[in-house]
């Protein structure tokens, strides 16, 4: 037999009769840690680091029986420690990749000034592409696309409204010093330039014309914006986060 110990974090993707306690079951033949966690349905990308009879150890190491096996989740606190099981980039330096029903967490990540891809008709295998060619943080709901090989940075998105999403993930992966709001078009994910006045003038409705000082263009689909309601709603959407 083996026993395996799941971090409280982990204890949702745990079948319900098995949260809470050890699991004991069979020591499964040749089988990888990798492997025996991913059965217990708990996703690679989520585990933090895991202890094979109190010593940290890789997802590539063999079960064998009589093995004890505590897996820890990953939180901020210990994202850059020595004995995680993956490196990660630091906050200014994340991207990412949502999947096709993250759209308006998406928006957020852009509002927030961060690289994130988002299309509502991503394949699975494009998702695993683009995190593994572009290093990119792969954001879903999706259990099935977490234990994709190509995939070793994601984060489960436990929350299903998009605010509470959206804080969620700056409180898990630490992106506070990160934060560059502004920067970035929601609507296609390129950088913003500030533009003067004068050179958007004829694409403005007359009362932004009239009250509006500060501009800025989206350098990839032209859009132009200002400091209106929708800007200070998302500002403060941000200072709550
Ligand atoms: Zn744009």
């Amino acid at each position: 037999m083996i026993t395996l110990i799941f971090a409280d974090a982990l204890q949702p993707f745990l079948p319900p009769a098995r949260r809470g306690g050890a699991w004991c079951l069979p020591a499964p033949p040749d089988a990888s840690l990798k492997h025996v966690i991913e059965a217990c349905g708990v996703p690679h990308t989520e585990v933090g680091a895991i202890l094979l009879n109190g010593q940290p150890a890789g997802f590539a190491e063999r079960v064998a029986d009589g093995d004890h096996i505590e897996v820890r989740a990953w939180s901020a606190a210990d994202l850059h420690a020595a004995h995680t099981l993956r490196h990660w980039p630091a906050p200014e330096a994340m991207r990412f990749v949502a999947d096709a029903h993250l759209g308006a967490l998406a928006r957020r990540l852009r509002m927030a000034g961060f690289d994130t891809l988002f299309r509502n008709d991503f394949a699975d295998r494009e998702i695993a592409a683009l995190a593994a060619d572009e290093g990119r943080i792969v954001l879903t709901r999706d259990r099935g696309l977490l234990q994709h090989k190509a995939i070793s940075h994601a984060c489960y998105v436990h929350a299903t409204a998009p605010d509470a999403q959206f804080s969620a993930l700056v409180e898990r992966l630490g992106l506070r010093p990160g934060l560059r709001p502004f920067t970035r078009c929601i609507e296609c994910n390129a950088p913003l330039k500030a533009v003067d006045k004068g050179t958007v003038l004829d694409r403005l409705p007359p009362s932004v014309r009239e009250h509006q000082l500060r501009f800025t263009r989206c350098t990839g689909c032209g859009r132009v914006f200002w400091e209106g309601s929708h800007w200070r709603r998302m500002g403060l959407m941000l200072d709550g986060a």
